[in-house]
């Protein structure tokens, strides 16, 4: 029995269907709490070998500046349903964990493909903790971004979005094998499928 399959048993486990592209998803940063917002803009793009990830980091406001940085403590939301395999603790102020997802099985026998989504910058919820894979809903509250700290500069309150398609298995004790981070994709087509965001330079280099 896989870990899917333990989960199915006790009722929890998340409706998983296979990924495609255009599937509506739930955004991970609820536009609502970003004050005056309008649109996002791409500040950090998709750039393999160098950034393998999109930055949810500013957008433009009504007004027609663009606002770099998300509020502090800004929520972070589950895009599809899905699974938590793995959370790395906390650095310092909370904003270097990370937290890798997998969604969207493709389930043959014991071996499987999915889309992993990696969260970084993102303080976890309560309710997720470092250890057993933890079944989530779409939409459920991850975790937030970090509070304010008076060293930290705008473009450090982000999130940093990674996706990759991976293959791997789960055993009955519900310990994952395999390999979470295959082939990274670019994030901001499937985060954007109607309108790619403009690219704004902030001025500084960004590696992270
Ligand atoms: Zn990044």
């Amino acid at each position: 029995m896989n870990v899917s399959s333990v989960y199915r048993a006790a009722g929890k486990l998340p409706r998983i269907t296979r990924w495609k592209p255009g599937q509506n998803l739930r955004f991970p940063i609820d536009e609502k709490g970003l004050p005056g917002f309008k649109k996002w803009v791409s500040t950090n793009p998709f750039n393999p070998g160098v950034h393998s990830a999109f930055d949810l980091m500013a957008y433009e406001g009504n007004d027609g500046r663009v606002v770099v940085g998300m509020p502090p403590r800004t929520p972070v939301y589950a895009m599809m349903d899905g699974i938590v395999l793995d959370i790395l603790r906390q650095g310092p102020h909370g904003c270097y964990s990370s937290m890798d997802l997998v969604h969207s099985f493709c389930c043959t026998e014991n071996f499987t493909s999915f889309i992993s989504v990696s969260l970084i910058h993102l303080i976890a919820a309560k309710d997720l903790t470092v250890g057993m894979p933890t079944p989530v809903r779409k939409g459920q509250l991850l975790g937030t971004l970090m509070g304010r700290h008076r060293d930290r500069m705008p473009w450090d309150y982000h999130l940093h979005l990674a996706m990759a398609v991976g293959r791997g298995c789960f055993d009955k004790s519900g310990l994952f094998s395999g390999r979470i981070a295959d082939t990274n994709i670019d994030p901001e087509p499937i985060l954007f499928p109607r309108e790619k965001p403009q690219f704004f330079s902030i001025g500084v280099p960004l590696n992270s």
